[in-house]
């Protein structure tokens, strides 16, 4: 495995991957990180060049570990040092990375992928070992062959290796294409930063009481707020078509909300008792609590037999985990 961009994600990954015996070397544009990453006993270097010609010598799987604003320049040098690699991506927008990878006539080798765990913290010194431990991974399936289509068995291979490195470093695999997986992120991931954005300057607005009476309600809903800002604007700006669609329902119901809050014979049951039962439904099939249990539809697949794609299609429908069983 070969880990370009050793961040948050990227170096959790690396971590995860060498502590489960799978070899895995690394490369970092700044050389803090290189350093650093080197002095805790990872394989990592500088050298970019040096690194995929090495990756494209053992034939190892690249992970793209960047931000989409860095993924051009990324996908040139794969292209031109590592092209029959087998390449994925951890980035949090599907359908922007797809359209650069087949600019860059990389989509005969590429699979997506998203690890949907993190934290507000960036950088080497913010990696953590089991970060993705219980977490979903969605996998992408654009691009997947019908049933036992030979002439796409490279992709069908490359497809089984990236689950394999999301199920080895204990996630979940949940399959998507692209467009429903961008729609889906738009509600329960970039619609969250905008509104934690927007709680936290409202609270602002409210001056030093305000900031110094609030306790974890306003420190859950702000949480990823403390995100570095380059990142958020990477991912919600990528996604703009479904995040604005999300947008808008939310403000329908803000909207809603307010008029019956200004009108002092309305009340706004309908908003709560309608918002509990969500969060309910989302508690009973992801658990209350990380790491509790979840309550997650489970199908296993051969891929590439006959009716697999269906069953991928099905599962992505129902947002199902999938393993893998042999050929
Ligand atoms: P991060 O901790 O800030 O790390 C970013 C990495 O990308 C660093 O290694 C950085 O290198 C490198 N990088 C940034 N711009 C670059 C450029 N122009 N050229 C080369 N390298 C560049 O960020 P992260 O949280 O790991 O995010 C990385 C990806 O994971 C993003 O696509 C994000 O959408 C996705 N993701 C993030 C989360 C989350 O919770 N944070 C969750 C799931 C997926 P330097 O050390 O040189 O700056």
């Amino acid at each position: 495995m070969c880990v370009l961009g050793l961040g948050l994600i990227g170096g959790s990954l690396l971590r995860d991957l060498t502590a489960a015996g799978t070899p895995a070397f690394g490369w970092n544009r700044s050389t803090a990180t290189v350093e650093a990453a080197s002095s805790d006993g990872f394989d990592v270097s500088g050298d970019l060049v040096a690194t995929l010609s090495r990756a494209e010598r053992e034939d190892a799987l690249i992970v793209l570990g960047v931000p989409v604003p860095a993924l051009p320049a990324m996908l040139e040098a794969v292209a031109t040092h590592a092209p029959s690699c087998g390449l994925t991506d951890v980035t949090s927008v599907k359908g922007e990375v797809l359209q650069l990878v087949e600019a860059h006539g990389l989509s005969g080798r590429f699979v997506g992928g998203h690890p949907m765990a993190g934290t507000a913290d960036s950088g080497w010194d913010a990696t953590l070992e089991d970060l993705f431990q219980g977490a979903v991974w969605v996998v992408t399936t654009d691009g997947a062959p019908e049933d036992g289509a030979p002439e796409d068995a490279d992709w069908l291979q490359i497809w089984c290796r990236v689950v394999d490195m999301a199920v080895q470093v204990g996630a979940v695999v949940v399959p998507a294409r692209a467009r429903k997986h961008d729609g889906a992120v738009a509600r329960i991931s970039h619609l969250t930063h905008v509104l934690a954005e927007a709680l936290a300057v409202t609270a602002d607005q409210g001056g030093a009481l305000a900031l110094s009476l609030a306790a974890s309600s306003f420190r859950d809903a702000t949480r990823v707020a403390g995100t570095e800002p380059g990142l958020v604007r990477a991912m919600c700006e990528n996604n703009r078509e479904a995040l604005v669609t999300a947008l808008d329902e939310t403000m329908d119901l803000l909207a809603e909300a307010r008029e019956n809050l200004a009108d002092p014979h309305r009340d706004i049951s309908g908003l709560v008792d309608a918002g509990h039962g969500a969060r309910l439904r989302y508690e009973a099939r992801a658990g209350r609590v990380k790491g509790g249990p979840t309550n997650r539809p489970y199908i296993q697949l051969r891929p590439g037999t006959t009716g697999w794609l269906d069953q991928l299609h099905y599962a992505e429908s129902i947002g199902a985990q999938i393993g893998l069983l042999e050929v």
